[in-house]
């Protein structure tokens, strides 16, 4: 006789993931203002930034714009320095800097960089600003769209996208004031005399700023930027994030604000959802770290006003660690911990680059030269038997004043430049001349021999070597 089987029942499991399909439509998120300690810390940014963003194409230095980088004569002027192609070691130098300070930056405090300083950040903040002050704030938005059209809701919107375009249109010109000296482009502007290219960038500038601080917005952070997805790499237990306690907070629930929590079993979150109602990217920060979490402190702002009215101790959400959090450290103790070896190592490295081109660039010669031997023209015995090479050299003068430059040249007995040898190189100008060197005959076997340009900066210190070949026909 056979046991019959046992047979087990297959029951579907209550999905614990929601599904949300690549296609569906954007919801619109409405933040909630803000006011508190981090909110004043991005303003404050958001003023520094725009004020020297916008303000810098209007400063004059001499004769000149301070700030110009001039792409069609190749010259980079930024205050007194003037750059040229061949300084790309210095942009270089800067980049490099930028990458050790974001991940250093990032090493002690997560996305410093998108909460507070990222031109995503700025530019939303503003539009948000001017789209609260022309259509109120989030509850009074959402109320407004989700009525039929009227005329209040036409102007108020109209009105809101007229000043959106101005500052957008105002952020492309800047922009383009940076590459085109700014009071020429307004000029030309007025006069509508502006190139194609100069439109077309001024426009597209614009336009992207539009687009993304007034549609994108969390979007942008959310499916476009990259760093949002190797921040993680960046962080480690004692990096310090935005954070919610829940053993503090934990189980939430509403309540009264005479009510004593403990009899109620509930933690200090009374469940009001204002952390999610200001949050720009839409997430709840009760659910732990998330990708879409810029750190920009808003959660902590609210949270923190919630905990007064209660009468509750402010930090249910605060910027933390996971150490810190799990040890139940002390605001010094954390402190001692953010500031670990690695971040040591990052601000040493970063220090010792920013003094190596600071030293290079105050020790920089402010010329340049360039020799190319002139292969149109042979070496040739001229006249007193004398064997002569062509060079073509280019002299950079990157001073703001004309110069002087003495040519020499050594290498071979009897070396000498029978041309021009003292030439003037107007301010910030490129001067491109044939300089003839001869040697006496027989003072060098044929073939080729290396020789050296000295170059001397007559009006000014400096000097510069480059070497070069001179030719001995057979
Ligand atoms: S703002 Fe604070 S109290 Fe309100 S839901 Fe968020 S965490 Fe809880
Ligand atoms: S969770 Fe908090 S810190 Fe993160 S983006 Fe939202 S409001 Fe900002």
């Amino acid at each position: 006789m056979t046991t019959p089987r046992k047979v087990i029942p297959i029951i579907a499991q209550a999905a614990d993931t929601q599904m949300i399909s690549p296609y569906a439509a954007h919801e619109k998120i409405y933040p909630r203002s803000v006011s508190g300690f981090f909110a004043h810390w991005r303003w404050a940014v958001v003023f520094l930034t725009q004020l020297v963003f916008y303000g810098l194409p209007w400063i004059e230095w001499g004769q000149r714009q301070a700030v110009l980088f001039d792409l069609a004569s190749r010259r980079f002027y930024i205050f007194g320095l003037v750059l040229y192609p061949q300084d790309f070691i210095y942009l270089t130098g800067m980049l490099v800097i930028s990458a050790l300070s974001l991940f250093l930056f990032t090493a002690v405090a997560g996305r410093l960089w998108c909460g507070y300083a990222c031109p995503q950040t700025v530019y939303t903040e503003i539009f948000l600003w001017i789209e609260r002050k022309m259509e109120g704030d989030r509850a009074v938005q959402m109320r407004r769209d989700g009525q039929p059209w009227s005329f209040d809701r036409l102007w108020r919107k109209g009105g809101k996208h007229l000043l959106w375009l101005a500052v957008a249109l105002w952020t492309g010109f800047t922009f383009v004031g940076y590459f085109t000296p700014i009071k020429v482009l307004g000029l030309e502007f007025v006069q509508m005399s502006i190139t194609s290219w100069e439109s077309f960038w001024v426009f597209f500038y614009g336009f992207a700023t539009y687009g993304n601080a007034g549609f994108m917005r969390e979007q942008v952070c959310k499916h476009m930027c990259p760093y949002a997805r190797f921040q993680s790499a960046m962080f480690d237990k004692d990096t310090l994030i935005v954070t919610y306690d829940a053993e503090r907070g934990d189980p939430r629930g509403a309540r009264s604000r005479k009510a004593d929590p403990a009899t109620l079993s509930l933690g200090s979150c009374i469940d009001c959802n204002l952390c999610v109602q200001v949050c720009p990217t839409g997430i709840d920060i009760r659910n732990g770290l998330q990708y879409e979490c810029i750190g920009c402190g808003a959660c902590a702002d609210v949270c923190n006003t919630v905990m007064d009215k209660m009468g509750y101790e402010r930090g249910l959400v605060k910027y933390t660690t996971e150490n810190a959090m799990k040890n139940k450290w002390t605001q010094a103790q954390t402190w001692r911990h953010v500031l670990r070896p690695r971040i040591l190592v990052y601000t040493a490295i970063l220090l010792g680059i920013v003094m190596a081109m600071l030293i290079s660039l105050s020790l920089r010669t402010q010329f340049k030269v360039n020799v190319v031997r002139d292969r149109g023209v042979m070496a040739r015995i001229v006249s007193g038997g004398n064997i002569e090479n062509v060079y073509q050299l280019q002299v950079m003068n990157a001073t703001e004043a004309d110069q002087h430059y003495k040519l020499r040249v050594t290498g071979l007995p009897g070396l000498a430049i029978t041309s021009e040898d003292v030439v003037m190189v107007e301010s910030t100008q490129a001067r491109r001349l044939a300089v003839r060197v001869q040697v006496p005959y027989e003072a060098a076997a044929p073939g080729t021999h290396p020789i050296t340009f000295e170059i001397d900066a007559l009006d000014s210190a400096g000097h510069l070597s480059e070497k070069s070949v001179f030719m001995v026909p057979r």
